[in-house]
C-alpha cells in the first residue's frame, strides 16, 4: 500500500476514533456511528457489487435479517450482547446463501429483480410474522450492558468504532487473499475461473454469505444505535441508498466505503429538508459550473463534455426552487444521482480523485522490487510421466448442437509427453473438443479417459484440478487483475488456509501466500513477463496476453496442456518465443494438444497430428504424413495451409 495513503488513513480513523472527546452533541455522535455502520454493511456489498460483480438489491433485506436477530434474541430470550453480535452474523450468513442462490442461475437484469424480491419478501416476512417480531409494531432495545455494566452513548460509539475496524480489516483481508482473487476471478471471466480450478458455483456463494455476514453485523449495530427496529427501515430506498453508495464511493475500495456511507447518511437527512437542499443545489450549480468555465478556459475539457452536466446542475438548482415538498420526489433524485454518477464517476469518488492525483494503484513501479523474490527453483512443477502410456483416451465422442454435430465419432489418443497437434478449416470443431474436454460441455455421446480416470459429467473446475489445463482461442484473463494475480488464480488449488487464517494472517496463510508470489514470479519469468507483473492484464499487448494465459494454465501443474491457437494474431518473433516455450512445457514432461493454423509451428514441433473436418477425424499421423495425405489437402484446398 502506498504509504502517505497509510499514514493518511490511520490519522483519519484515529480522528473517527476520537470523535466523542470533542463533541457531546449525542445527534452527531449517533450520525457518525450511523455511518460507521453503514460502512460495515458496505465492506460487504463490495464484495458481491465490486469484486465478483453481481448485483443485489437484496441487502437491505440482509440489513434488516441482522437487526431483527438482534431485536428477537433481546426481546424473547434477553440475550446478552457477546451472544446477540454472533447470532446475528451467523443467522444473516445463512440468509445470504439462500439469496446466492438465483445468482447462480441468473444475472444482470433478472438477478437485480430476484434480488429486489428477495428484499421485499423479508420486509413483508418481518410485517407479517408479529408472534415473533411484533410485526409493524417493532421492537424496542436499550443499548446493551456489559457484565452488568451499562453502556453509554459513547461507549457505543467506540464499540461501533471498534467493529468497523475490525471488519474493515477483515474485509480487506480477505479481499487481499486467494478469496478476493477467485471472487475477481469470477467476475473478470466465469469460465476461466473454472477452468483453473476456481468453481464459479463455490465461490459466488462465499461471496453472498461473507457479505450477509457483515450486513448481520450491521444490522445488529444499527438495532442497539436505533434502540428501535420497525419493518418499514429496510425497503427500497435504502436498498437503492446502499448501492448508490457503493457505486459512488468507488468500488473496490474501503475508502470508498467509508465515503460513500458517508454521503448516503448525509443525504436523506439533506433531502428531509426542502431549504437545505435548495442550498446544496444551488451551491453545486455554482461549484461545477465555475469549475466547467475555467476547465474550458484552460483548455483541459471541451465545452461539449461539460455541457451535460452544467446543463443537469443548473436544472436540478431550478428544479429545487419549483418544489413545494420533497418527500415524493426523494427516489427520483436518488435514481438521477445514480444516473449521474454511473456516467460521470464510473470508478467513484475514490477513482476520480486517484485519476486527478494522478497516482496508480499501489504505486506500482516501486513496488514490483519488493516482490520479485529471486528464487533458483523452477517454476514448472515435472509431471509425472510413466512412459509412453496414453494419457488421454477419447472415444466415439459426439457432441450434438441441435442438428448440428459440431464432433461426430472422434477417437482422439493422446500419449505422455507428446505434443499433439489439433488442425482443421474453421467450424471443423477443434475448440468444441478442447470444451468437452474441460467440461464447459458435457459431450452427447461417447466417453473420455483421462489418466484412466472419466471425465464426462464432471464440473471444469473439478477437471481442472485433476491436471487439465487450458488456453482459450478469444483470450480469457481476468482484466482488472494484474498479471502476477492472474496467475495468483491458477495457484488457487495450492492455498489450504481457510478464512480464519486469512483474516489473522496466520503463518500457514502467510507461508502460502508467499510461496504464491514466489511461483507467480517464476511462471512469468518462464514466459518472459516478470517486468510486466504489476500491470493489470488487460493494458497487456495482445501477445503478452496470450502468453500470459499460457502461465496461468501452468500454475494449475497439469499433466495436460491444451493450447487453442495460441499463436493467433502474434508477430514472427512471438511465434518464435511461444514455439521454444512449448517445446520447454514438454521438456518439463507436461502432454500438450495444440490447436493452431500456423502450419509451421504445427510441423515443427507436433510429435503426432490428428486432423478435423466437418467434425470428423479424416487423418492422424507424424506431421510429415498428414501434410501428404490427399484428404488433408483437399480438405485445406484454398484454405489457409501456410
Ligand atoms: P473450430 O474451433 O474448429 O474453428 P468450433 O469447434 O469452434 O470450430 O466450432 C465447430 C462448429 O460447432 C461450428 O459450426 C460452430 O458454429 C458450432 N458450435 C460451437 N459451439 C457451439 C454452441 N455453443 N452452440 C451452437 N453451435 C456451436
Ligand atoms: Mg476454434
Amino acid at each position: 500500500m502506498n504509504r502517505k495513503f497509510l499514514v493518511v488513513s490511520v490519522l483519519c480513523l484515529a480522528a473517527l476514533g476520537a470523535v466523542p472527546l470533542f463533541t457531546h452533541n449525542p445527534y452527531y455522535i449517533h450520525l457518525i456511528a450511523t455511518v460507521m455502520i453503514y460502512a460495515i454493511l458496505l465492506f460487504g456489498l463490495d464484495i458481491v457489487v465490486g469484486y465478483t460483480g453481481q448485483v443485489s438489491l437484496g441487502h437491505a433485506g440482509l440489513f434488516g435479517i441482522g437487526a431483527y436477530t438482534t431485536g428477537v434474541l433481546f426481546m424473547k430470550l434477553s440475550a446478552p450482547l457477546w451472544l446477540i453480535l454472533p447470532a446475528s452474523i451467523a443467522v444473516t450468513a445463512g440468509f445470504g446463501a439462500l439469496l446466492a442462490l438465483p445468482a447462480l442461475r441468473v444475472t444482470g437484469p433478472y438477478l437485480a429483480m430476484v434480488t429486489l424480491a428477495f428484499g421485499t419478501i423479508i420486509q413483508i416476512l418481518i410485517n407479517e410474522m408479529d408472534f415473533l417480531t411484533e410485526g409493524p409494531l417493532g421492537i424496542k432495545i436499550p443499548k446493551p450492558s456489559v457484565a452488568g455494566y451499562q453502556i453509554t452513548e459513547s461507549d457505543f460509539y467506540w464499540m461501533v468504532f471498534t467493529l468497523m475496524l475490525l471488519s474493515l480489516i477483515v474485509a480487506h483481508r480477505i479481499l487481499k487473499s486467494q478469496f478476493g482473487r477467485a471472487f475477481e476471478a469470477l467476475r473478470g471471466s466465469p469460465v476461466a475461473s473454472d477452468c483453473m480450478g476456481v468453481s464459479v458455483y463455490r465461490y459466488k456463494v462465499y461471496a453472498f454469505v461473507i457479505s450477509a455476514g457483515f450486513a448481520g453485523l450491521a444490522g445488529s449495530l444499527y438495532a442497539y444505535s436505533e434502540q428501535y427496529i420497525s419493518p418499514n427501515t429496510y425497503n427500497f430506498e435504502l436498498t437503492v441508498l446502499f448501492l448508490l453508495a457503493v457505486i459512488m464511493g468507488g468500488r473496490k475500495t474501503r475508502t470508498g466505503a467509508l465515503l460513500g456511507a458517508t454521503v448516503v447518511v448525509m443525504l436523506p437527512q439533506l433531502l428531509d429538508d426542502l431549504d437545505s437542499f435548495r442550498i446544496v443545489a444551488s451551491a453545486l450549480a455554482v461549484l461545477i459550473t465555475v469549475g466547467a468555465i475555467i476547465g474550458v478556459a484552460k483548455k483541459m475539457v471541451s465545452p461539449k463534455t461539460m455541457a451535460i452536466p452544467v446543463g443537469g446542475v443548473i436544472a436540478l438548482a431550478g428544479f429545487s426552487f419549483w418544489l413545494d415538498s420533497i418527500t415524493d420526489w426523494r427516489l427520483s433524485i436518488f435514481g438521477l444521482m445514480i444516473l449521474f454518477v454511473v456516467y460521470y464517476l464510473p470508478d467513484g469518488i475514490v477513482g476520480f480523485v486517484r485519476n486527478l492525483l494522478n497516482f496508480r494503484k499501489g504505486g506500482r513501479a516501486t513496488r514490483s522490487a519488493s516482490v520479485v523474490v529471486e528464487s533458483g527453483k523452477d517454476a514448472v512443477v515435472v509431471a509425472a510421466s510413466a512412459g509412453e502410456a496414453s494419457l488421454l483416451v477419447a472415444k466415439g465422442v459426439v457432441m450434438q448442437f441441435g442438428g448440428l454435430k459440431a464432433i461426430n465419432q472422434v477417437d482422439l489418443l493422446v500419449k505422455r509427453g507428446t505434443i499433439h497437434g489439433l488442425i482443421g478449416p474453421n467450424g471443423s470443431g477443434k475448440s468444441t473438443i478442447m470444451n468437452v474436454l474441460t467440461g464447459i460441455y458435457v459431450p452427447t455421446a461417447g466417453s473420455i479417459e483421462f489418466s484412466g480416470h472419466s471425465v464426462v459429467g464432471r464440473t471444469s473446475s473439478d477437471i481442472a484440478l485433476s491436471g487439465i489445463a487450458r488456453t482459450f482461442q478469444n483470450v480469457q484473463l481476468f482484466g482488472e487483475m494484474t498479471a502476477l494475480q492472474n496467475i495468483q488464480v491458477g495457484l488457487h488449488h495450492t492455498f489450504d488456509s481457510n478464512i480464519v487464517d486469512v483474516s489473522l494472517h496466520t503463518p500457514r496463510y502467510k507461508r502460502e501466500e508467499l510461496a504464491a508470489i514466489d511461483r507467480g514470479m517464476g511462471l512469468l519469468r518462464f514466459v518472459g513477463l516478470e517486468a510486466l507483473a504489476l500491470e493489470e492484464a488487460r493494458n497487456l499487448p495482445y501477445g503478452k496476453q496470450r502468453l500470459l494465459e499460457i502461465a496461468r494454465a501452468l500454475a494449475l501443474d497439469p499433466q495436460l496442456l491444451l493450447l487453442d491457437e495460441p499463436a493467433a494474431g502474434l508477430t514472427a518473433p512471438d511465434i518464435k518465443e511461444l514455439i521454444s516455450i512449448i517445446c520447454k512445457i514438454r521438456d518439463h514432461g507436461i502432454t500438450v494438444i495444440l490447436i493452431e493454423h500456423h502450419m509451421d509451428v504445427v510441423m515443427s514441433i507436433c510429435d503426432t497430428v490428428s486432423v478435423l473436418d466437418f467434425g470428423q477425424k479424416i487423418a492422424e499421423g507424424r506431421p510429415t504424413e498428414v501434410q501428404a495425405n490427399e484428404k488433408v489437402i483437399e480438405a485445406y484446398l484454398g484454405g489457409q495451409t501456410a
